[in-house]
């Protein structure tokens, strides 16, 4: 089955008794058992639910995984998978990895002793110069937010196997039409289904896919004992978001090679960052593990008030964190997601103060730049 097809038809699809073509909502906590301990499947929807069920097979399904679970929200999901190590387990993470996981793992996972180091993960001998003998895992983010580097799915992978590691892939930027980390050795691809997966800015959910029985009974035993559940109502709403990812992850990559190549043409714009730019870092690897480059593009007007000058002034792009919806999102990375990290810091990553992240929606195209182009010479 092809991608646009396996969005329609992949999972569970409909209501076999009824022949309703959507998955219903199963709107109950608890199901009737007909003896002692014999149950129909389902006995309480914290350890399951029909209609999360369906998702978690679906996004199983699209990741090439074992098996799926769903989770209130994609910090939940992260949480869950760094919940299945152990007290003085050591974890390699990107260094620029999403700011929510950053902090999850600085401030409250390591004061359950879960060691974590943060590596340029884009050289994979980075990653090897950090291995301990305390090392169970390497974490990536491909590409990353918001200067869009790449991590070698497939060179990580070979170091995973050869140490022994598992190998844990944050896959929100890609989509799991762009991009399978599975195919290349990864053993738990992640999502926040918030963004691209939900794609309407009306859902916060986060998806986990590992590729074993034995991963798969370490995060379902998380996901039952700590209950960061999804909902069976928001299970529904991102099943109804997933059956139209290919059409808008397809006109989403229009709009942005479109939109990368008004930029390129504008004196005031410098250091556009966007993997499907020949030059960029990365893009031989980019192409060789993804068949899209997605809609995140960061790019440099120039300095902070020109930045803050441009988010005043458009129309079409919301001033807001977040990505990956129909409606474009425009932000200024070192004054919003990322100005908890120190100026210094924030330079030495090449944050600057006049980097714009916009996410790219489905808007017509010409609006977009019309618009993007009277707020910078306001
Ligand atoms: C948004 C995001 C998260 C966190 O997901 P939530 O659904 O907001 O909890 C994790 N990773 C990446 C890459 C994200 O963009």
């Amino acid at each position: 089955m092809r991608k646009k097809t396996q969005l329609i038809h992949g999972g569970i699809t409909g209501d076999e008794k009824t022949g309703a073509v959507s998955v219903p909502i199963y709107q109950v906590s608890t199901y009737a058992q007909d003896g002692v301990g014999q149950h129909r499947g389902y006995e309480y929807s914290r350890t399951g639910n029909p209609t999360r069920f369906a998702l978690e097979e679906l996004i199983k399904e699209l990741e090439g995984g074992h098996r799926g679970f769903a989770f209130g929200s994609g910090m939940a999901a992260i949480t869950a998978v760094l919940m299945t190590f152990n007290h003085g387990d050591h974890v390699i993470f990107t260094d620029d990895v999403y700011g929510g996981t950053y902090r999850l793992v600085s401030k409250i996972i390591n004061r359950f002793g879960l060691e974590a180091s943060f590596v340029d993960t884009s050289d994979v001998k980075n990653i090897e110069a950090a291995i301990t003998d305390r090392t169970k895992a390497i974490y990536v983010e491909t590409p990353t937010n918001p200067l869009l580097k790449i991590t070698d799915l497939e060179k990580v992978s070979e170091l995973a196997k050869q140490k022994d590691l598992t190998f844990i892939v944050d896959n929100t930027f890609s989509t799991p039409y762009w991009q399978n980390p599975i195919e290349f050795g990864a053993d738990i691809v992640l999502h926040s289904a918030t963004k691209y997966l939900g794609g309407h800015s009306d859902v916060v959910a986060g998806l986990v896919v590992v590729n074993t029985e034995q991963l798969a009974e370490d995060v379902h035993f998380v996901l039952n004992s700590s209950g960061g559940i999804l909902g069976p109502q928001d299970s529904w709403l991102l099943m109804r978001g997933i059956k139209t990812l290919g059409i808008r992850m397809e006109e989403i990559e229009e709009n942005t090679r479109k939109f990368v190549e008004f930029l390129e043409g504008l004196p005031e714009v410098t250091n556009i960052y966007y993997p499907g730019i020949e030059n960029h870092r990365g893009n031989d690897v980019h192409q060789k593990q993804a068949r899209g480059n997605g809609g995140m593009i960061s790019f440099d007007v120039g300095s902070g008030e020109k930045a803050d000058k441009v988010l005043r002034n458009v129309k079409y792009f919301t001033l807001a964190e977040s990505l990956g919806a129909v409606e474009s999102l425009i932000s200024v990375p070192a004054m919003m997601t990322h100005a908890s990290i120190p100026k210094e810091r924030r330079a030495e990553l090449g944050i600057t103060d006049g980097l714009v992240r916009v996410s790219i929606g489905l808007e017509d195209i010409e609006d977009l730049k019309e618009d993007f182009l009277q707020a910078l010479r306001k």
